[in-house]
């Protein structure tokens, strides 16, 4: 069964997700965002067995312990899309822009692609590219717990930025009502900031992508 405590960082307050198969304890940091240690504790208190740092886009704020992290626990780093390669490469302009302390660029040991997916434990994640936001976003989704991992594409009452460079709204509105609305209404999701919702709750009452904007 997936387990998941979320884990509020950095002053964007980025939710970092450490998410856990309950039968085996083997459990994936997505979007370690900055502040490893009170990561670490987390997973230290929980006694779980971390195999993998798994990301969604390659914003500072969502990957900025991920370096730090990977070492400390002897991991891989995953994710996202190649298409966020600029992004990670760009890590060290990144922390100036943010005010964040300096980084240095990231190179993940594996990309993901549309229709892969992450073993965890008993437990089995499907990728979805979810463009607009950044153009290499991943979503992740666990069908058992009807749980998704969205990062900046979707928030409760709201969506990603999309003025950063090769962001794309229309992109992002498309993303959003092809690849997460087929999960299902009763999909739960964790934004990459503020409370958790669901995919049908948005389908009525986010101002960006309810329904109703759709004829
Ligand atoms: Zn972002
Ligand atoms: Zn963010």
């Amino acid at each position: 069964m997936l387990k998941f405590e979320l884990v509020p960082v950095t002053h964007f307050q980025q939710n970092c997700s450490v998410v856990w198969c309950s039968e085996t304890n083997q459990a994936a940091l997505i979007d370690p965002g900055g502040e490893p240690e009170r990561i670490m504790q987390v997973v230290e208190r929980l006694k779980l067995t971390v195999v993998a740092i798994w990301l969604t886009h390659g914003h500072l704020d969502h990957v900025g312990a991920s370096n730090a992290l990977a070492k400390t626990l002897k991991v891989d780093v995953i994710g996202p899309h190649k298409d966020d390669e600029f992004w990670l490469k760009a890590l060290p302009e990144q922390s100036k822009m943010m005010g964040f302390a300096a980084h240095d660029a990231l190179a993940p040991t594996r990309w993901l692609n549309d229709g892969d997916t992450l073993s965890l434990g008993n437990l089995t994640f499907s990728v979805l590219h979810c463009p607009g936001h950044t153009p290499g976003h991943v979503v992740l989704f666990e069908p058992n717990s009807k749980m998704a991992f969205v990062g900046d594409v979707i928030f409760a009452g709201s969506v990603g930025r999309t003025d950063f460079p090769r962001s794309n709204s229309q992109q992002l509105i498309d993303s959003i009502r092809e690849k997460l609305w087929p999960l299902g209404d009763d999909v739960k999701f964790v934004p990459g900031h503020g409370p958790m919702s669901t995919f049908g709750q948005e389908r009525r009452v986010n101002p960006f992508v309810a329904d109703a904007r759709f004829g």
